[in-house]
């Protein structure tokens, strides 16, 4: 994960936001996915980079943005707050995942038999499509995106 303090062209207001890698950042900004969650431009630049925290990932996750309320300065949530956070809810995960199955692809099978009673409750966890996992949201099951990036066993060796 990388985060930048990026600024709005319309508002010259700063914001942070959180990105896979520079690339990610790269090819949401290109392509305006990135909005000002003050006034909703998207044309938006880099203001000064932040240093790099945590695990390098490759994965082309959404951008995570800190959201202010309109109103209140842009740095209201201070960086090292946003690590802090990050940090505590990875050593969760830490705990958590070694009582977790892993389930590979099958994960959104998985949850869907565990939900309708057709497999014994279990902590799963594995990798699901942005589809399937909008799916499993739509019909009430709950997954949760894992915030720290896991190497699947198959690939881990
Ligand atoms: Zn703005």
């Amino acid at each position: 994960m990388i985060v930048f303090d990026l600024s709005c062209t319309a508002g010259e207001h700063r914001f942070e936001a959180w990105f896979a890698s520079s690339d990610s950042f790269a090819d949401q900004q290109a392509r305006g996915l990135i909005a000002c969650p003050i006034c909703g431009d998207s044309a938006v630049r880099k203001a000064v980079m932040a240093p790099r925290v945590g695990a390098k990932s490759n994965q082309a996750g959404g951008a995570v943005v800190a959201a202010v309320p309109p109103g209140e300065p842009a740095n209201a949530v201070p960086a090292e707050v946003v690590r802090r956070v990050l940090a505590e809810i990875a050593a969760k995960q830490a705990e958590m995942l070694p009582q977790s199955r892993w389930v590979g692809r099958e994960f959104a099978d998985a949850a869907r038999a565990m939900h309708e009673g057709r497999a014994p409750e279990n902590l799963i966890h594995g990798q699901a499509s942005p589809e399937e996992a909008q799916a499993l949201h739509d019909d009430g099951i709950a997954a949760m995106p894992l915030l720290v990036p896991v190497v699947p066993p198959d690939l881990a060796n």
